[in-house]
């Protein structure tokens, strides 16, 4: 995949917003080359709001983007289904402030995209490939992102529950593994926390449909899609967050029991210092590398 690529046809799915309870009507549209993806409120005069870094706004139990007012809530699962199947320019239609939750996973969106079907354009992709490491620390959450020639994620979570504990899942993105190991993945909540949850404006669209449902010492809505679901879809998660960086980037993204204030944390890092990374497309990198063993033949 070594130029950018949009959705061939329209796409539309209706939900709910999982922290919002609102009812959403979504319509993914192909865009021109350079565009990224945008986000229109179709019920403010199709305000636009550009998956960037720069329009994080609040961000705890989901990402939310705001511009001049106007919010945009849970955009990772969504972004992180366009890393996942290579889409770099779409307009994303919403009619209310919330993206639908649909089955608490990447997997809808991921088949609505590619039933419309992916089109690849003109343009180069350009990468962002990163050249030093960073590393961010809050108390025992951990964030970092290392040089590398691809795209790879490992995440470790330690959540004191039974069917939970310990669990590290790394992935590779290439030859659709983000397709079979980490888009099914669903997002996940424990019972006894929901009252408190819901009292904080939180959760009011959650469901045994939309999400895996745990109680102290079991799943409520078996079976899993995953042994080790719930760390799978921290990588999902974090996916989605690093897709505010515009460019997908060549390095490897390790996290430990972070959460979303980390992962933008860490585009926000990425984004504010050019010395941490440089563009580059893969054919560039290609030469490149026949260039150093040419040069190593010589030596
Ligand atoms: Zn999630």
């Amino acid at each position: 995949m070594t130029h950018e690529q949009t959705i061939r046809d329209a796409a539309i799915c209706t939900g709910v917003g999982l922290h919002s309870g609102a009812p959403v009507n979504l319509r993914i549209l192909p865009a021109s080359a350079g565009t990224g993806i945008v986000f229109h409120r179709t019920d403010l005069e199709g305000f636009p709001i550009e998956a960037s870094g720069r329009n994080v706004a609040r961000v705890s139990y989901a990402t939310s983007l705001m511009k001049r007012g106007v919010l945009i809530s849970t955009t990772e699962h969504l972004l992180s289904a366009f890393v996942g199947v290579g889409i770099d320019n779409a307009i994303v239609e919403l009619d209310n402030l919330e993206l639908p939750m649909l089955d608490g996973s990447a997997r809808p969106f991921v088949e609505m995209i590619q039933k419309a079907g992916i089109r690849k354009q003109r343009k180069q992709r350009t990468y962002l490939r990163i050249v030093r490491k960073i590393e961010l620390r809050e108390g025992d959450k951990f964030i970092a992102v290392y040089p590398a020639d691809a795209y790879s994620v490992s995440y470790s979570i330690n959540f004191p529950h039974p069917l939970i504990g310990k669990q590290s899942f790394g992935v590779r993105l290439e030859n659709g593994s983000y397709l079979s190991e980490v888009a099914p993945a669903r997002t996940f909540g424990f019972l006894h926390e929901a009252e408190a949850m819901r009292q904080q404006g939180l959760i009011r669209g959650a469901s045994l449909e939309n999400a895996i449902v745990l109680n102290r010492d079991e799943v409520l809505n078996p079976p899993l899609r995953f042994p080790d679901e719930f760390v799978r879809h921290k990588v999902l998660d974090l996916i989605g967050d690093l897709a505010l960086i515009g460019k997908q980037i060549l390095g490897s993204v390790v996290a430990d029991r972070a959460g979303h204030a980390m992962h933008t944390a860490l585009v926000s890092r990425i984004l504010r210092d050019r010395t941490y990374w440089e563009e580059t497309t893969l054919e560039e990198r290609t030469a490149e590398s026949a260039f150093a063993s040419a040069a190593t033949v010589t030596a």
